[in-house]
């Protein structure tokens, strides 16, 4: 049974495929199989993993690609998923041409372990995540902040390695957070050798979480987005108008990406609207199936077509990000 329906099938071919590159770059997948967690390990019945089997690995990720984008070749940069029980140590594999990888990342992991999994995995980076940090300091998820994600040997690491490092902000109030913002800054000034890709456009999935919220960060020359999860034109338009398109990345947050829904701004707030019952953030579940719905991975390429500068669609789709891993790859390859 194919995953796309007839109407995806028509967006690939009408909206789509006439305006992408044929090479295009995600660098934000979450991959990870069941040996990256412990036997018995399982999901929640309505965790979204669930509807890839309870675990994604790059063979699944190929599949649905060559379904969604038949007449593309797609890299990635990958990591797993940063649940309290993932093991760490086991990292998605990494061939460092159309294939890189991250390792998560907990402040609890010494600096000598991470530079291990990145020496055993050939990784680029690291992806730390907000409930590590809470686990490790005790404090609530909420109440998290940028700089408590990292130790300082893990810092001195990843700027000395000049490592990539995607990072979900914490904290509640998102991008427009003001502890975040003094801290985003100093942990691009802290580790100028390091590039820090900030996903989802620091979590602005509503208007008013982005405005005149990224001109520090513009002026930090290491300082990148992903723009993961994110279909609200508004917001892409806003970003592209006021943070360089060098350093923007397209991201899916594949697997979640290839469920079918689309996020929407409501009342200064955002929604995923869904077509499947799964758990991910604030999602409406359309249990009544009034809308039919495409993937959120169409609805992002589609708003991101419709928004980016036409001149700067190859660099943001391909070019930027598989610039930047390749000179990362080789990098640490010379030592
Ligand atoms: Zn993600």
């Amino acid at each position: 049974m194919s995953f796309l329906t007839p109407n995806d099938a028509t967006i690939y071919r009408e909206e789509l495929n006439p305006r992408l590159p044929r090479r295009i770059f995600d660098a934000h997948v979450h991959i990870f199989e069941r040996d990256a967690f412990p036997a018995g390990f399982a999901f929640p019945p309505k965790n979204c993993y669930q509807r890839f089997g309870g675990a994604f690995s790059l063979s699944q990720w190929r599949d649905l690609v060559a379904e969604l984008l038949p007449e593309q070749q797609v890299s990635l940069n990958c990591f797993g998923t940063p649940n309290a029980q993932a093991m760490r140590e086991v990292a998605p594999p990494a061939d460092n041409v159309t294939v890189f990888a991250m390792t998560l990342l907990s402040p609890a992991d010494s600096a000598e372990v991470v530079q291990q999994r990145l020496a055993d995995g050939r990784l680029i980076g690291c992806k730390p995540y907000v409930n590590y940090a809470a686990e490790h300091t005790g404090k609530k998820t909420g109440d998290v902040e940028v700089l408590d994600m990292f130790s300082d040997g893990q810092l001195d690491l990843i700027n000395r390695l000049g490592l990539a490092v995607t990072l979900h902000i914490p904290r509640p109030g998102r991008l427009a957070d003001p502890v975040n913002q003094r801290q985003m800054v100093e942990l691009c000034q802290r580790c100028p050798r390091a590039t820090f890709i900030f996903a989802h456009i620091g979590r602005a999935y509503f208007l008013r979480n982005v405005v005149g919220q990224l001109d520090r960060l513009a002026e930090c020359p290491n300082a990148w987005l992903d723009t993961a999860m994110v279909n609200h034109q508004e917001v892409l338009k806003y970003t592209f108008d006021h943070f360089p398109a060098e350093r923007i990345l397209f991201g899916s947050d594949a697997p979640i990406a290839f469920l079918r829904g689309k996020s929407v701004e409501i009342n200064h707030q955002y929604a995923y609207l869904m077509a499947e019952d799964v758990r991910i953030g604030s999602a409406i579940y359309d249990s009544e199936h009034v809308i039919e719905f495409t993937t959120f991975f169409y609805e992002q390429l589609r708003a991101l077509l419709d928004t980016a500068p036409p001149q700067c669609l190859d660099d943001i789709l391909f070019n930027n990000a598989n610039n930047l891993f390749s000179r990362l790859a080789a990098s640490l390859v010379a030592g």
